[in-house]
């Protein structure tokens, strides 16, 4: 890191007069065509740099951003594994690369083969009929599958059916996902050893429900034992089974949704299949569905011709229709189908275990100083209720924030809400012991910290390029341009 450019804006290093470039001085010939009111009158405020001034302020900005490939990085619920490099490879060669989604099938066989060859093994590794590959994202996945739902009791003439049961553990983009494909949301609680209450279900269903939403692991990282009794009394009642499988690590190759009783599922390749996400980068939220329901996937699909070759269905009478541009995120996909290829399955069964071993390790280690809530053994994620001693005034948002100075990525915070303090952790099976046990020293120093210095703690970060932000001002009031030049077009 370089200490001139660190922390300033590129407006801020503006000389007047200087340039990046220089280019003949040759005036354009002729009259602007466009509309008066579309021409600029004066010169736009921009920063006047030269190249190396540039080049220098992007890459020491770059230097400032947190990855999996520069720490640990322990974000619950999100399954921040390694993208093991190998993955870029295969979905840069270029004949996946510099491909059109409007070419003919018959130009593009191998993409459509591999598009086909992952949507197999998704089903085989989930216990499905068949999946779709094309939705974006974890929640797009989850619009998805419910417009599948709603397909599938409308093709029955069933339009009762408004209701999804969501519960109170779920995931936020649940409810969300529901709403936005018309349902009403109706919340079914927890038990206090974090699990699906049966009791508080049973007198919510009826022939209103058109399904119900189920985590598993849950979002507290908890193996939910009554699915079996819970499927038999949303499918007793005539509804469907959901399946969030967005982070499927702890199960794979042990057991498959499909098994337990869900009708319809989808997964995050950007999360169990080790393709990248974060900063609002491309995903992939695969959709699969049980026998049966196959017909209502969305357009377009890949199909095996009884050739061997693939072609593409644009159309079908049953299908809800088309949700994305295309086949999805093609790349993403490759990248889930090289990681599965590269693993095989025998790999592939270990990862479940080794994400439950890292975080049962990490938990143990760590509980003496932080609140478990809920013993038993874990999945591949647990949550703390903050420090156990309350007393020091430091919360989880300080604990956070501390570890920040120590080269670490907070857990995820404040989620699930069923805990005041919530402070999830998930190591993910890729972390050595060595890095593990680093991370535990990290937490327990911040745990003997809130007690000795309890204002250092409430005060972190103190080595990051800008301290503690006023969350609240930054949602509230967030700050998109540079303000400083009033004057400046732009900020307009
Ligand atoms: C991440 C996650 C989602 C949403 O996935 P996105 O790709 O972020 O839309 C849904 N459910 C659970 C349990 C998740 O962890």
């Amino acid at each position: 890191m370089n200490a001139k450019y660190y922390g300033k804006l590129i407006f801020e290093l503006s000389h007047s007069g200087r340039r990046g470039y220089s280019l003949p001085d040759e005036t354009v010939d002729g009259e602007c065509q466009l509309p008066a009111s579309l021409c600029r009158q004066s010169e736009p405020a921009l920063p006047e740099v030269d190249e190396l001034t540039v080049v220098r302020h992007y890459t020491n900005m770059s230097n400032n951003n947190f990855g999996v490939d520069t720490g640990f990085y322990p974000l619950g619920s999100c399954t921040m594994k390694y993208n093991p490099k190998i993955n870029e490879e295969v979905c840069r060669d270029r004949a996946f690369n510099d491909v059109h989604p409007l070419q003919s099938a018959a130009s593009v066989q191998g993409s459509l083969e591999a598009y086909y060859d992952l949507k197999e093994l998704l089903a085989k590794i989930c216990g499905m009929a068949d999946f779709t590959l094309n939705p974006f994202a974890g929640a797009h996945g989850e619009l998805t599958g419910l417009m599948v739902i709603k397909a599938y009791h409308r093709s029955r003439g069933d339009s009762k059916r408004t209701k999804i049961i969501v519960p109170d553990s779920a995931h936020g983009t649940n409810p969300a996902s529901a709403a936005r494909c018309g349902f009403e949301v109706v919340e079914v609680k927890s038990k206090p050893d974090g699990r699906i209450d049966v009791e508080e279900l049973k007198p919510l269903l009826g022939d209103d429900i058109a399904g119900m939403m189920m985590t598993n692991p849950n979002t507290l990282g908890l193996f939910e034992y009554e699915i079996p009794e819970i499927a038999a009394l949303i499918h007793g009642c005539g509804g469907l089974m959901y399946y969030d499988g967005a982070n499927l690590n702890p199960l794979l190759g042990i057991c498959r949704p499909g098994d337990m009783g869900f009708d319809v599922m989808h997964i995050n390749l950007h999360k169990t299949f080790s393709t990248p996400h974060g900063g609002g980068g491309p995903g992939s939220g695969p959709v699969g569905v049980r026998a049966g329901l196959e017909k209502f996937l969305p357009l377009p699909k890949v199909v095996k011709n009884d050739d061997g070759t693939f072609a593409v269905e644009e159309e079908s009478a049953d299908s809800l229709g088309s949700i994305s541009a295309f086949l999805g995120n093609i790349a993403v996909q490759l990248k889930a189908y090289a990681y599965i290829l590269t693993m095989g399955s025998d790999n592939l069964k270990r990862v479940g275990p080794m994400a439950v071993l890292n975080a049962m390790y990490v938990r143990e280690k760590l509980k003496s100083k932080y609140e478990l809530p809920i013993t038993g053994v874990c999945k591949h994620e647990f949550v703390f209720n903050g420090l156990r001693d309350k007393s020091t005034g430091v919360t989880t948002l300080d604990v956070a924030k501390r570890l920040l100075d120590f080269g670490f990525h907070a857990p995820t915070i404040y989620f699930p809400l069923l805990f005041h303090e919530a402070l999830m952790i998930e190591p993910t099976e890729n972390e050595s012991k060595e890095t593990l046990d680093e991370f535990i020293s990290v937490m327990l120093r911040i745990a003997d910290e809130a007690q000795a210095e309890p204002e250092k703690v409430k005060s972190a970060p103190h080595d990051t390029p800008i301290s503690r932000l006023d969350e609240v001002m930054a949602a509230r009031e967030p700050r998109l341009t540079y303000r400083q030049l009033t004057d400046n077009p732009i900020n307009a």
